[in-house]
């Protein structure tokens, strides 16, 4: 198989980068190791667009968090995804704090970032759970909550309508230079690709990809964060993304209203020897909860549904590197990609298409917009009653703690990047998502995928391709 280009890693990165070619008249190929898009680092995280106040200044960092929340005011229009601009409060909560809160307001006015200051009891009124020892807060309304998976999605469906392929279960093993052709040759556990460019946006495993051609990227030292989640009804405890004041280890522990009704709390900042565990810890938690307790109160523990971690493919470097291969021309390498990776993630396409400086025309018919997908939750209940008479499926609730019908999970399944596993179903219409985690709705998951792809129940997957739920059909 030959390309063009070639993205190894369908994270949002990847997925930004593959929108953004997608608009070449070229071969482009994503290539993804995993059985789903978004499935390792964008799959766990915060998932806010920061405004750009936080990254250092003169950093790429900056930059990119800078172009990127100016990109997405754009995009989440054009690509009919859902976000929530909750505004960010980073609070002060010690007079010795002063210095760093002056240092950060000025930046933020600055980088022209629209901000307020607000006293600590102007902003408890608005946030009653705010700690009472918060004296001062830094407002900044422009800051929103996305799902980073939901908005990879949308971009992967746009670039695959483009033309742009996409190779799930595709690991890279190997790189070297093509001795017949100018490019290189990628060994997969399936077969050889050849390609003319590579982009490298491989998340925790970039520097091990650009070690298969020799070349040495800033090494990945992946950094955990764990989390809380709470149920929807904790709903209101905060309304705006509430940060404490940044550290030298970062922003610190948050909490966040999510997109769907929940409450993200976390995350902590621990370096971890490994890429492939994620697994929480009473002591990161412990370390989560003590931190929220110097910003909030009242924090409803009761509504715990789910923890979950997830690891930042961060350097020594402390910048994103994103820089062409020293030695192999056509190689771009994306290492160290950690927050705010999800808020720049647009400026980081823009920037990667810019570095590569493609020879290919650029073809102005196509269509960068996608159409408004069928959202069954917004209608009325009279929309609703009038469509499920038509479409009976819509009247079957199969998860009820997040209301999910059967027919919202056919469709989750047929669309272009759509689910194949449980996991999958979950990440794009939440059954097992809510309170009960899957406990009722879980099998029943597992018979509409076996309908819909048309194999038995038994190779019905949670996700990898080793995750299978069913073990054996006993006969009785
Ligand atoms: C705890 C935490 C909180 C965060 N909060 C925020 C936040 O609020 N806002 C923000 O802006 N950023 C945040 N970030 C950072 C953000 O999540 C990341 O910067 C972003 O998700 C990175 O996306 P990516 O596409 O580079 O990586 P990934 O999503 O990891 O994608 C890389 C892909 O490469 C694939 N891959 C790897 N090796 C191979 C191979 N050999 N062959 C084929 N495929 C391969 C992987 O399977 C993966 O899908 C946070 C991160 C963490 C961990």
């Amino acid at each position: 198989m030959t390309y063009d280009i070639t993205v190894i890693g369908a994270g949002i990165v990847g997925c930004s980068i593959a929108y953004r070619l997608s608009k070449y008249k070229a071969k482009v190929l994503v290539l993804d190791k995993e059985n789903d898009i978004a499935n390792e680092v964008t799959m766990a995280n915060s998932a806010i667009v920061h405004a750009g106040d936080d990254p250092e200044d003169g950093t790429l960092k900056a930059k990119l968090n800078l172009r990127g929340a100016e990109l997405y005011t754009g995009l989440l229009e054009k690509l009919h995804v859902r976000y929530r601009q909750t505004g960010a409060y980073t609070v002060m909560t010690s007079p010795e704090q002063e210095e760093t809160f002056n240092a950060l307001v000025k930046r933020t006015s600055i980088r022209h970032i629209p901000y307020e200051i607000l006293d600590g009891d102007t902003a408890r009124r608005n946030e009653p759970n705010l700690s009472d020892k918060v004296i001062k807060v830094l407002s900044i309304p422009s800051t929103r909550v996305i799902i980073p998976w939901e908005f990879a999605e949308a971009e992967m469906e746009v670039a695959l309508r483009n033309g742009v392929e996409l190779k799930l279960n595709t690991e890279v093993k190997g790189i070297r230079k093509d001795e017949e052709d100018d490019g290189y040759v990628l060994t997969t556990n399936h077969e050889e690709i050849r390609t003319r460019y590579i982009v490298n946006a491989a998340g925790l495993f970039s520097d091990e990809i650009a070690a298969m051609i020799g070349t040495e990227v800033p090494k990945i030292l992946p950094r955990k964060g764990e989390y809380f989640v709470l149920s929807h009804n904790a709903r209101d405890y905060v309304s705006h993304i509430i940060y404490p004041m940044p550290t030298a280890k970062g922003k610190g522990v948050l909490a966040v209203p999510t997109v769907d009704g929940n409450v993200l709390l976390g995350p902590d900042s621990e370096y971890t020897d490994t890429k492939e565990e994620n697994n929480n810890t009473t002591a990161g938690l412990g370390i989560v909860r003590a931190q929220l307790t110097e910003i909030l109160k009242n924090i409803p523990y009761p509504e715990v549904i789910r923890i979950f971690a997830g690891l930042r493919p961060s350097t020594a470097y402390k910048d994103f590197y994103i820089e062409k291969d020293p030695f192999h021309a056509g190689i771009v390498h994306l290492a160290g990609i950690d927050s705010p990776g999800v808020a720049s993630a647009p400026g980081i396409a823009e920037y990667v298409e810019n570095l590569l400086n493609l020879p290919y025309e650029i073809d102005e018919t196509r269509d960068m917009t996608r159409e408004k997908p069928f959202d069954f939750s917004a209608l009325s209940i009279e929309e609703k009653n009038d469509f499920i008479h038509a479409h009976p499926e819509y009247g079957h609730i199969v998860c009820r703690c997040e209301q999910i019908s059967e027919g919202e999970i056919v469709e989750a399944i047929h669309r272009p990047v759509g689910a194949k596993t449980v996991k999958g179903v979950k990440k794009r219409v939440r059954p097992g998502m809510g309170k009960c985690q899957g406990g009722f709705c879980e099998p029943l998951v597992v018979d509409i995928l076996a309908r819909e792809l048309n194999i038995p129940k038994e190779e019905v997957l949670y996700d990898s391709l080793s995750s299978h739920i069913l073990t054996k059909r006993e006969e009785r």
